[in-house]
């Protein structure tokens, strides 16, 4: 059984309402020994009004009190995810910008994920007018492949293909055509010893797969590859662990015998 959930949000993300205590309460009811708080850092958001930030002083002294008041009962971890950018004219300030914060605070786990590209959140519909799905999709295999080889500090990359779940209707993807994008990321993240993070978050969005999917975190093992985290993604407090049950079936197939939580950075491995 896999008791970690390495990937959640608070009210702290733009994107959450949750009580950082109401997360705790549905992860121990859970059965969950070990609980890592992922706040949103997308410093520099492209689009208009919104804002993925918080305060990291106060955003610190809540989790630290948090794990002091749960010791014994769950281990809680201090994490952040950060959004990179290989956008050329944001990339100074917003490696900048991580590398202070990652000084200033140490997280005990840092996910680097890719949701910007193109100054745009391709969640929106405005990013696929200028592509097909192949072609988008791909861009985005770019963008991250980029982020991954380019950034520092962080441990785990963040829902790989996330971006399937957000190809409109009607677009296609030719899977086969993302092959050698897909490997490239896989090689650099063996190569720089980042993991890779397997989020459940799809399957509650009526996306039949994990991300990344099945065939991705098979080629990962095949390569050699071992690191992996479990996450939910949970944004409410109903979420915390939800299909960790269908990741572990689909992993152990696969081959997987291990998990990893972090603390301070420094992985651990736990057998399912
Ligand atoms: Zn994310
Ligand atoms: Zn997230």
């Amino acid at each position: 059984m896999i008791f970690a959930d390495m990937h959640t949000h608070t009210n702290f993300s733009t994107d959450s309402d949750a009580e950082p205590e109401a997360m705790l309460e549905s992860a121990y009811a859970r059965g969950l020994t070990t609980y890592c708080f992922t706040d949103h850092m997308d410093y520099l958001f492209p689009m208009d009004n919104t804002q993925f930030l918080f305060d990291p002083k106060k955003y610190w002294a809540t989790m630290s009190k948090l794990k002091e008041q749960w010791k014994g009962r769950i281990d809680v971890k201090i994490g952040v995810e950060l959004g990179l950018r290989d956008e050329p004219d944001v990339v100074e300030p917003v490696t900048a910008f991580y590398e202070k914060l990652l000084k200033d605070y140490p997280f005990d786990f840092v996910i680097g994920s890719t949701h910007c590209l193109e100054h745009i959140d391709p969640y929106y519909p405005g990013y696929w007018d200028n592509f097909t799905g192949t072609k988008g999709m791909l861009r985005y295999f770019e963008a991250e492949l980029w982020n991954m080889e380019h950034y520092s500090g962080f441990h785990v990359c963040g829902h790989l293909d996330y971006l399937m779940r957000y190809v409109p209707k009607g677009k296609r993807v030719h899977i086969r055509k993302m092959q050698d994008a897909v490997d490239a990321i896989l090689q650099t993240l063996l190569r720089r010893d980042i993991g890779l993070e397997i989020n459940t978050g799809s399957l509650r969005r009526n996306y039949p797969e994990t991300n990344p999917s099945a065939a991705i975190a098979a080629r990962y093992y095949e390569l050699g590859g071992r690191l992996i985290t479990i996450a939910s993604d949970a944004h409410y407090a109903e979420h915390v662990a939800a299909d960790f049950d269908r990741a572990e079936a689909m992993l152990r197939e696969i081959g997987f015998t291990e998990y990893a939580t972090f603390s301070g950075g420094v992985p651990k491995f736990h057998k399912f």
